[in-house]
Parts: structure tokens; C-alpha cells; sequence
């Protein structure tokens, strides 16, 4: 069933981990390592999308295997520098992932 999402709906598309999951009856995280693994047979960029509070769409991804960004990280939307989460302090970041499948894939 995954290999026919893939081929069919999702080919040159950007997925989340829910979508797959829903689609494929997969739990979450199975998804997510579905859409990790693809991610190391180059068939999806997996990417971890960083919103900060200056804007409502990201403003800006990293690919998901190279981690969180690192502090001090300046936001590309507002050139804000963010040193990092304090104890006082907590920075308006959130995350998302997405995938962009590039290719079909034969599973
Ligand atoms: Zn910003």
C-alpha cells in the first residue's frame, strides 16, 4: 500500500508524517521512520521546517537528519539572533517536518 501512495499520489509532493500515517494506517512514528529511511535512499528530502514568532510560515528548514539549529541562531525572517532557551527565557521556535518525495519508489 505504501509503495502505491508513493508512486501514484505523492511523486514529486510534499508530505507530513501524518499524511503518510493516515494514508498507509501506519502509527506516527512508524511513519516517520518510513519517511526517515527513504530519506537515506535519497527518494525524500526530509526537512524540519523552523517557525519562529515573527511570521506565521516557516522561515526556514534544515534537512531533518542534521538535527535542531544551533543557538546562537539568527532568524532569516526578522534577523532576530536567538541564544538559546534559559531557565527565564523561552524562545518562540516551533518545528514541523515535511518530506518532498523525489522519485517513485519500489518497495
Ligand atoms: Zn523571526
Amino acid at each position: 500500500m505504501v509503495r502505491r501512495l508513493f508512486e501514484t499520489k505523492w511523486e514529486g509532493m510534499r508530505v507530513t508524517p501524518e499524511e503518510v500515517a493516515g494514508a498507509a494506517q501506519l502509527p506516527r512514528g512508524a511513519s516517520l521512520a518510513l519517511l526517515a529511511a527513504l530519506d537515506q535512499d535519497e527518494a525524500v528530502d526530509l526537512r524540519l521546517t523552523v517557525y519562529h514568532s515573527c511570521r506565521s510560515r516557516p522561515v526556514g528548514s534544515v534537512r531533518f537528519m542534521q538535527g535542531f539549529p544551533t543557538y546562537p541562531w539568527t532568524c532569516p525572517g526578522c534577523e532576530e539572533t536567538l541564544c538559546g532557551p534559559t531557565h527565564t527565557v523561552v524562545e518562540n521556535l516551533r518545528y514541523g517536518i515535511i518530506g518532498w518525495v523525489k522519485c517513485r519508489i519500489y518497495v
